[in-house]
């Protein structure tokens, strides 16, 4: 089959290799259509990922066709058209059980060393983790399922509601996901933050309010403009450095709540204490999805209740994934999202 494989940091090679087999009765396997390049890729590309370690097929955004199913399959047949939830959790732990898939410390994420992820043309996954892709939606939109689960985890577990003013840090694909599922959740003023006027441009497309461009514009003064001078009731952290958790607070309503969504990296970030104390805010960490997320973000896509085609940017050959990678990784053209076709 073919693949994009990270032979080691910033090297990713187009190769064929070998198909991955059906092993157990519940797996299921399917033919790769599309697949998104997530900001974890990027990481693994530079080798800075703790999970995503090179030599590996990453990938783990993804739409495709099912070509064989294993004996005791029983809801799936070959020629359908599925999206796979790109997380294996142990099912029996107390986490498990809670129904917090994400936190269980035995799940194997797609992608991983632990479970071949979606960069080659075939992938296995269990039935448990396939979903069906409903007839109005494309395999395109589908490739999205995952951002926008990551987006409808967080909503979530937020204070979002009806009437809400919410400030989301960042216009990448999270961020505009987040955006879409505040949309959906019934917030009211919508207000971001970014240094691309592409991606900017994107989000207000998508239904940003009002978009801070923080290369020129003091982001703390215009949230306090905007909000009478209370800050957002709700802010989402989709940048993750210690100048936006900081900024967060900063921005938040006295009383108000924190999302942190954003990958930090492994280093230590500095944090200022004194003011998140001094406002009585609570940060929140949103870590993936669960499976009802999963269920909530094709349930948006399929009744129309968010619009994500703008975030599509870009569908390459999977043939041309190493160019890809590094204007990616170097950020040499605009996108938000891009996606490599099979
Ligand atoms: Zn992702
Ligand atoms: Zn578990």
């Amino acid at each position: 089959m073919r693949a994009a494989f990270i032979e080691k940091p910033y090297d990713m090679k187009f190769i064929n290799t070998p198909e991955p087999v059906i092993e157990k009765p519940d797996d299921i396997k399917i033919m790769i259509k599309f697949t998104g390049i997530c900001g974890s890729e990027i990481h693994a590309y530079k080798g800075t990922h703790p999970t995503r370690l090179p030599p590996i097929i990453s990938g783990h955004e993804s739409s495709g066709i099912i070509t064989e199913v294993g004996k005791a399959v029983k809801k799936f047949k070959p020629g359908d058209r599925v999206i796979v939830i790109p997380q294996k959790s142990c099912g029996i732990c107390k986490d498990c059980i809670r129904g917090d898939e994400n936190l269980c410390s035995e799940k194997a994420v797609l992608g991983t060393i632990k479970w071949q992820g979606s960069f080659g043309e075939y992938i296995i996954a269990p039935e448990r983790t396939v979903l069906n892709i409903p007839d109005n939606i494309s395999l395109e939109e589908g490739a999205l399922a995952e951002p926008l689960s990551v987006a409808a985890h967080a909503v979530r577990i937020s204070n979002v509601h009806l009437g809400t003013t919410v400030f989301i840090q960042g216009c990448g694909p999270i961020g505009i996901a987040i955006l879409a599922m505040c949309r959906f959740a019934g917030a009211e003023k919508i207000i971001m933050s970014d240094i691309s006027q592409y991606n900017m441009d994107i989000a207000k497309q998508i239904g940003a309010n009002v978009v801070i461009y923080a290369k020129n514009q003091n982001i703390i003064d215009e949230i306090s403009a905007i909000t009478s001078g209370e800050g957002a009731e709700v802010v989402f952290i989709a940048v993750g450095n210690s100048e936006t958790l900081n900024e967060a607070v900063q921005c938040t309503k006295n009383h108000g709540q924190i999302i942190e969504v954003a990958h930090f990296g492994n280093k230590d970030t500095p944090f200022n204490i004194k003011n998140f104390r001094w406002k009585e805010v609570s940060l929140l960490g949103s870590f993936m999805f669960v499976n009802k997320d999963f269920e909530i973000a094709m349930d948006a896509l399929t009744n129309g209740k968010i619009n994500v085609k703008p975030m599509i940017s870009k569908i390459i050959p999977i043939e041309d994934c190493a160019a890809v990678m590094k204007m990616a990784y170097e950020r040499s053209e605009n996108f938000v999202k891009i996606l490599f076709k099979f």
